[in-house]
């Protein structure tokens, strides 16, 4: 699933293809894509017209930002968008077609057919679900170590599965969660209120450099994501710990070890990453 990065890079990505060019007519041929509202006619018939003014992210959502319009959209696992000419060939995994007035066309592809799109009025969308439960932005300014540490302290929760909860931080899954608690020398299963100053520091500063140095490199393409211009991101060659099972540690040179917590899979290095430490 594309997390922050992923996502910020597919958001600049169509701000530089897409800002300013109206909408003649949407189809939809997947309707289950279109969570809002229930009826993909009134979708379809509400955006003709309407032209883009750029395109936001909030957490792992994308936020369309039309004249009058506010679409929400979550890629989940493979969800894609793609700038095309009208006269090229549709591929089968094509559910939704945005055609523009310049005979250029913005398809959503997703082979798993698990991304949703929600259609708003402007300002309704972050009061309404999906965007209106999300927590703080790790990139924002907003996002400091005092912030971190009221968010954090005294929860009686691993710390892996807080730092995935979006709503407490958003936008981090489970590559970036990986990395960043290598990177602050955490174990994924101390309890976030067992975390002394100096790692609650540590980490705060690992979570906003992982997730900066990913944006830079335009994000991971661990799996088959890919950005809305069909260019694959460079972070996943940065990768510390994150799919390197059985390799060895950079730091260490200890063998990184695999294992499942909060139900996801996990990567460790037992030696930089002890429990023992951790449950204290
Ligand atoms: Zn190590």
């Amino acid at each position: 699933m594309p997390e922050l990065p992923e996502v910020e890079t597919v958001k600049r990505t169509l701000n530089e293809l897409i800002k300013g060019k109206q909408i003649e007519n949407v189809t939809v041929r997947l309707p289950r894509i279109i969570q809002r509202p229930d009826d993909t006619q009134a979708f379809a018939h509400m955006l003709a017209g309407h032209s883009v003014v750029h395109v936001e992210r909030r957490g792992k959502f994308l936020r369309f930002v039309f004249d009058g319009l506010v679409m929400v959209s979550h890629l989940r696992m493979e969800g894609r968008y793609g700038l095309f000419q009208g006269d090229e060939l549709l591929d089968k995994h094509t559910h939704v077609i945005f055609h523009f007035t310049d005979g250029t066309e913005l398809r959503y592809t997703d082979v798993r057919q698990f991304g949703t799109m929600h259609l708003f009025q402007p300002g309704e969308d972050l009061l309404l679900k999906p965007l209106s439960k999300l927590g703080q932005e790790p990139l924002d300014p907003s996002f400091t170590v005092e912030r971190f540490k009221e968010i954090v302290s005294g929860k009686n929760t691993k710390i892996k599965p807080l730092l995935l909860n979006q709503e407490y931080v958003v936008g981090i899954g489970n590559i970036y969660v990986d990395e960043a608690l290598h990177r602050a020398g955490i174990h994924p299963e101390v309890s976030a209120k067992a975390l002394t100053e100096e790692q609650l520091n540590k980490l705060h500063h690992a979570i906003v450099a992982t997730l900066t140095e990913a944006v830079n490199a335009g994000g991971s393409s661990v799996k088959s994501y890919v950005n809305g211009q069909g260019e694959s991101g460079s972070y996943q060659q940065q990768l510390l710990i994150y799919g390197r099972k059985d390799q060895p540690c950079a730091t260490c040179g200890t063998l990184i070890e695999k294992s499942v917590v909060g139900g996801r899979g996990t990567h460790i290095c037992p030696s930089c990453q002890p429990l023992a430490a951790a449950v204290k």
